[in-house]
């Protein structure tokens, strides 16, 4: 059997990270890496799928308790990579998506060097702005701290293996799905 690769998807708020991912797990044998977080579950959002929603509390417990591969805070909620499934899953082999800021993605590279980090990127910072105030749930205030963390992560997407620019579903989606056969190709030689 192919060794599994551990992709890494990351990309500013808004750029349609979730949406990519669901469209490329049906085309590709591979594991969802499901994340806990402080964070209130948003309108669609469902719990064991999109997330594991905890309390500050249930989470400061499990990262005593060693339970995160990696954790960060971001826009002041904790989110994290429970270990034990990933651990389980890389044995047998699969694929691993996981879709994580760029703390969390460094942290990743530095516990498994062949990770394969993919950056996502809005086709411009409006575009991104106009997504965030679609999301009927953000005030003014939420949008601004979005972007703020956004520009700040840009400057530091140096170390992503690939960005790939977002400004076609389908199309960001194929070339997604090319770089992962070119690095499963690359891998089995
Ligand atoms: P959101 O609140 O928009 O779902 O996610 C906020 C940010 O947290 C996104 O950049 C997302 O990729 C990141 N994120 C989600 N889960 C994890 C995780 O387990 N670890 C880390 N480091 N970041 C995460």
């Amino acid at each position: 059997m192919n060794k599994g690769i551990y992709i890494v998807i990351s990309g500013p708020s808004g750029v349609g990270k979730t949406t990519i991912i669901e469209k490329i797990l049906p085309r590709i044998n591979a594991f969802y890496s499901v994340s806990a977080t402080t964070r209130k579950l948003r309108p669609g959002e469902v719990e064991g799928e999109d997330y594991y929603f905890l309390s500050k509390e249930e989470f400061q417990k499990k990262i005593e308790e060693g339970e995160f591969l990696e954790y960060t805070i971001y826009d002041n909620e904790y989110y994290g990579t429970p270990l034990k499934p990933i651990l389980a899953k890389l044995e047998q082999n699969y694929h691993i998506i996981s879709e994580i800021e760029t703390n969390g993605a460094k942290a990743i590279k530095e516990k498994y060097p062949e990770a394969l980090l993919i950056y996502i990127l809005p086709p411009t910072m409006n575009e991104l702005r106009h997504r965030l105030a679609n999301r009927p749930e953000y005030t003014q205030e939420k949008i601004e701290q979005r972007m703020k963390i956004s520009y700040q992560e840009l400057h530091e997407v140096s170390f992503y293996k690939y960005k790939v620019i977002n400004d076609d579903l389908e199309k960001t989606v194929d070339t997604i799905i090319e770089i992962i056969k070119k690095e499963e190709t690359s891998i089995k030689k």
